[in-house]
């Protein structure tokens, strides 16, 4: 989706990118809501009878400070690379954490005094439920991935991809809709059941966009999926992208237009299977 060419040169190449700025803020972000939704068990089951809501608040808030901090910590090399402060890291982030904790207490909250349940009980019959980086993968659609959320509840599943950056107007960006239904076929292929709808969360601008699954998502995600892997079998370089924003941003950049680098790791790349 993002570039044709990109993706050949990453995948049968075997060019890396290298990283950027963008991505291990990304990645702090990633491992913060993974670790945030991995305690989210402990938290429940720890609310006895009569808590307030102020009180659940304080403790997701104090809980989802600590694990933004570690994140944090387990990144310290890759900020001091891009000269990233972690303090300023740290201010940029945590009113979204903040606001995340609020909204998951209120929500335990509710469902709590609704149902009259605390404790192991109300672990148990808490819904939805979030799984975490669930890493999933089928032979049969020849695709793998890791699906950041899954809201688990008593008659199904809905995938959510989180986002960093910009949202669009309205919608969700043509590539995340494909990375969903992508995540919705690979549920459906393990749970056998029908994924029916799914969320796009970009996290800067606070926005879950929503995404029904229909018939033609599916038939496009399949026709894509042949499309790339008659690509990778393929001993052409593709094009170069037309859109020259998109190879402004690339960290592929330099490779990409030193043709006479690609085509020698290319002629090697056939010789070794001749
Ligand atoms: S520089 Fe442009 S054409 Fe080359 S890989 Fe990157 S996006 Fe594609």
């Amino acid at each position: 989706m993002y570039c044709a060419r990109k993706l050949y040169l990453q995948y049968v190449l075997k060019l890396t990118e290298p990283p950027k700025e963008a991505l291990v803020k990304g990645s702090i972000r990633h491992k913060a809501h993974e670790n945030i939704n991995l305690v989210e068990e402990e938290l429940v089951k720890g609310i006895g009878k009569d808590v307030t809501l102020e009180d659940l608040k304080g403790r997701f808030h104090k809980r989802y400070r600590e694990i933004l901090l570690d994140a944090i910590k387990e990144h310290k090399e890759e900020l001091k690379q891009f000269n990233i402060v972690p303090q300023e890291l740290f201010k940029a982030v945590w009113p979204l954490i903040l606001s995340e904790s609020e909204a998951r207490a209120s929500i335990v909250h509710e469902f709590m005094e609704k149902n009259d349940v605390f404790g192991e009980e109300l672990w148990e019959k808490l819904t939805p439920k979030i799984e975490s980086e669930l890493k999933i993968s089928s032979e049969k659609l020849g695709l793998k991935g890791i699906i950041d959320q899954i809201e688990v509840y008593e008659g199904g599943f809905v995938p959510i991809e989180l986002k960093t950056g910009k949202a669009p107007n309205e919608g969700v960006w043509p590539g995340h809709k494909i990375q969903l239904v992508a995540y919705a076929l690979l549920m459906e292929d393990k749970f056998n059941t029908e994924i029916k709808e799914g969320f796009v969360h970009y996290l800067d601008t606070k926005q879950k966009r929503h995404i029904p699954i229909n018939p033609f998502m599916r038939v496009e995600v399949k026709e894509l999926i042949e499309k790339v892997n008659n690509l990778l079998k393929s001993d052409k370089i593709p094009d170069f992208e037309k859109n020259q924003n998109k190879c402004f941003n690339c960290g592929l950049k330099e490779d990409c237009y030193n043709e006479k680098k690609l085509n020698g790791i290319l002629d090697k790349k056939k010789a070794s299977l001749s």
